[in-house]
């Protein structure tokens, strides 16, 4: 079984395929970069309209699969920005129609579970998702993906995009810092903001751009930065581990191809004598081929639904949606 999977919950478009063994079979994407400033929505989503009969042919054309070939059609279904699940949403339906296909909703947070699931072979492992507008601890329990911990105000890569275009730079921040991050070397004190398992990123943005006024370097506020939010992120993660019986964490969305982050969770994870795991960066970030793979699952647990019905929800959280292929 062949299934094509749509991704555009944000700034990346996405096409992807996989195979029952979820196998990749071909992936095609393009993110959009906004000239200046922070993502707009509806500008990302016309990017998106743009980009999307290309990134199709390209997927089918890497996969050396013909669409009669293609079993069901998944897309994102939420959580994510209105216009851009629309866009998407609206591909996804067109192909399912002309195909004469099958269309399966998934929930992109989900996505990010499954696909690090199946590479790491981690029966049931813990996700740390630290992406652009996500930041969440997810476990599976009782017929669906609980949300543990999360941010209570801004995802932790809009935190350090914004940080970075506030101190001059480029969309997209995360990478940036982490080069600047690397010639750090002294750590100023900035806000620890963990609240049971949860965290929080405006009061250490404010702190941080203070420090910048006070003239702290570019190097030196990156590694404050880092160290200090993925200090939180590693908090949460083990708190939560705590609560759980096996210690086997993955990682997940954008943040996560961060080094120091993957390091800093792997030593806590193995510490405690378990398991870690973060897919290849491709399949880290948001991509095709993780809603193709959880479409699958969907699919053969009966998730298929009529195009009628195939709104998008732009506020699906994690743990609104069943997930039925686990069992109970
Ligand atoms: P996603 O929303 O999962 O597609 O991920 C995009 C986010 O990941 C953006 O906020 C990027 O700044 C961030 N990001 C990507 N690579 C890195 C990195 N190496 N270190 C920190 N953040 C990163
Ligand atoms: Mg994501």
């Amino acid at each position: 079984m062949v299934v094509l999977g749509i991704e555009s919950t944000a700034h990346t478009a996405s096409v992807g395929l996989v195979d029952d063994t979820a196998k990749v079979l071909g992936v095609a994407s393009d993110m959009y970069r906004p000239p200046a400033g922070g993502i707009h929505p509806r500008e990302a989503a016309n990017h998106h309209v743009e980009v999307f009969p290309r990134l199709v042919e390209q997927a089918l054309a890497a996969a050396k699969v013909a669409p009669k070939e293609i079993d069901a059609v998944a897309f994102s279904q939420g959580p994510g920005l209105g216009p851009c699940l629309r866009a998407g949403a609206t591909v996804a339906r067109m192909l399912a129609l002309s195909w004469d296909r099958p269309l399966v909703p998934v929930n992109h947070c989900v996505a990010h579970v499954e696909i690090a699931r199946v590479l790491s072979g981690l029966d049931d492992p813990m996700l740390l998702y630290a992406s652009g507008g996500n930041t969440q601890v997810i476990a599976y329990a009782r017929g669906r993906y609980r949300v543990l911990g999360e941010t209570l105000d801004i995802g932790i890569g809009n935190f350090l995009d914004k940080l970075w275009i506030e101190l001059g730079g480029t969309f997209p921040g995360g990478p940036q810092l982490e080069a600047e991050a690397k010639r750090g070397t002294e750590l100023h004190p900035l806000p620890y903001s963990v609240h049971g398992m949860d965290v929080a990123f405006s009061g250490m943005l404010t702190a941080a751009l203070a420090l910048s006024g006070k003239g702290i370097g570019r190097p030196d506020l990156a590694y404050s930065v880092e160290v200090t939010a993925y200090s939180m992120l590693t908090e949460i993660t083990e708190r939560a581990l705590a609560h759980r019986r096996g210690s086997a964490v993955v990682l997940g969305g954008g943040v996560a191809c961060n080094e120091r982050l993957r390091g800093m969770v792997r030593e806590m994870v193995e510490g405690r004598g378990g398991t870690t795991f973060a897919p290849p960066r491709a399949l880290c970030v948001d991509n095709g081929a993780m809603i193709a793979w959880t479409g699958h699952l969907a699919y053969e647990a009966g998730g298929s639904i009529p195009v009628e019905e195939s709104v998008i929800a732009p506020r699906q959280r994690t743990d609104l949606v069943a997930a039925p292929w686990r069992g109970s």
